[in-house]
């Protein structure tokens, strides 16, 4: 790793970002010496390994306005979608089968959608404006008697975009209808308040903000334990709002929502990411965006681009570009020994097919494909972005001054 020269200049962080050296420091007395189990409460080990994890819960809780007792730690937001999903259809199916989310989601809560499909459950797939916004007149025109979930993304992992997920939030919360908010994108970058936002349920992962791969978690309204039916009546518990059914069944941790043996040195991870990230969130923010600005406008040179995505309705850390009469894998062959980014998600970076996302905005296949994300972080400086910019259209200039030349011959 020290001895790597030459590495390319960083651009991708919308798909995973570096753990920073204050977070693992964090981590690795618990992998060696708190490394108790926190669910034995018989003596000391299981208690320090608890702290850990108590500590964590409260901060991530805080970050959001929840209370500890709603955070449900998962391996990530993959996880957390699947519960929230799945977990929601299985306890609210005898009110109703209907579910509503957008076209533009991540993979983590369309396929489970899909899945569900499977079974029986009917689910709306909202489009969205060219800009990548959901209407909220179509949502409204969605809602049926039959909706027991919204699921609707807070950041766009693509393009950046900020749905209005307060207002979907009040809409949901007026018709007793649970409100999921993917929110792996936006933990860290924007504020976030499970009270005032009306949300059910918001997944987290920590690798988007420099924390660990590997462990996330969901929210759940309510303290995850009370019991209220659909139509909002209060049928026992403790401030109860959202029934889950849990996806992994055993020791019961979690409160019995996601059973296994907590991973503390993840855990406690997850929770100095979030502290470092609060800290820091309005000064890094207007650095990143400053930087991204800088970014589009260098590409600006460039006749016959597209900025994907909202201009100001965005994370500040992300840009999403589309080029006309340029093939999108030839350009990113071309970069690859000096910037480090992708057509669209990580997921499907590997495969050729166009971004559904883009796609939805209403590009066509050969423009979606045509298509580069720059996610900015931490360690990106203004030189990077110089360097980033410039190359970029060189390589596109290039590209297309060759497409001519060939059809000219
Ligand atoms: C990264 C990401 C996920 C997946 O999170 P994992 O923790 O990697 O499972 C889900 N949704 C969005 C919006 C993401 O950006």
């Amino acid at each position: 790793m020290d001895s790597a020269i030459n590495r390319p200049i960083y651009l991708d962080c919308n798909a995973t970002t570096p753990v920073v050296p204050q977070v693992l420091a964090a981590m690795l007395p618990f992998f060696t010496d708190y490394f108790g189990n926190p669910s034995s409460l018989n003596h000391s080990y299981g208690w320090e390994a608890e702290a850990g994890v108590d500590r964590a819960r409260a901060t991530i809780a805080a970050a959001i306005n929840a209370d500890p007792a709603e955070i449900v730690f998962t391996s990530g937001a993959t996880e957390a979608n699947n519960l929230a999903i799945k977990g929601v259809a299985e306890s609210y199916m005898a009110a109703g089968k209907h579910m509503i989310t957008v076209q533009t989601e991540h993979s983590a809560v369309l396929a489970p959608c899909r899945y569900l499909e499977t079974l029986g459950f009917s689910v709306t797939y909202l489009p969205v404006g060219p800009d990548g916004l959901v209407d909220l007149s179509r949502l409204e025109r969605a809602f049926c008697s039959e909706t027991i979930l919204v699921s609707v993304m807070a950041a766009n992992n693509e393009i950046g975009v900020l749905q209005p997920i307060g207002e979907i939030g009040r809409m949901c919360r007026d018709r007793n209808i649970l409100f999921h908010t993917d929110a792996a994108q936006a933990l860290g970058k924007i504020p976030l308040d499970v009270q005032a936002m009306n949300i059910d349920l918001m997944s987290l992962t920590a690798h988007k903000l420099y924390g660990p791969k590997g462990i996330g978690a969901l929210y759940v309204g309510g303290r995850g334990v009370g019991r209220r039916n659909v139509d909002g009546r209060n049928v026992g518990g403790r401030n109860p709002r959202v029934q889950l059914s849990p996806q992994l069944h055993g020791g019961g941790q979690e409160r019995g929502l996601r059973s296994g043996t907590l991973f503390p040195p993840q855990i406690v991870g997850f929770g100095e990411a979030v502290r470092l990230a609060m800290d820091t969130q309005t000064i890094e923010s207007e650095r990143l965006r400053r930087l991204r600005d800088r970014l589009w406008t260098h590409l600006s040179a460039l006749p016959d681009i597209h900025l994907n995505g909202h201009p100001t309705k965005r994370l500040p850390n992300n840009l999403n570009v589309s080029f006309e009469g340029v093939e999108g894998s030839l350009l990113l062959s071309q970069l690859q020994s000096a910037l480090a980014l992708s057509s669209g998600s990580a997921c499907s970076g590997a495969n050729p097919t166009p971004s559904h996302v883009i796609k939805a905005l209403g590009r066509s296949d050969r423009l979606a494909r045509a298509t580069l994300r720059f996610g900015l972080g931490q360690r990106t400086t203004e030189p990077d972005i110089d360097q980033a910019g410039s190359l970029v259209v060189e390589k596109v200039r290039a590209i297309r001054n060759e497409a001519i030349f060939f059809s000219k011959s």
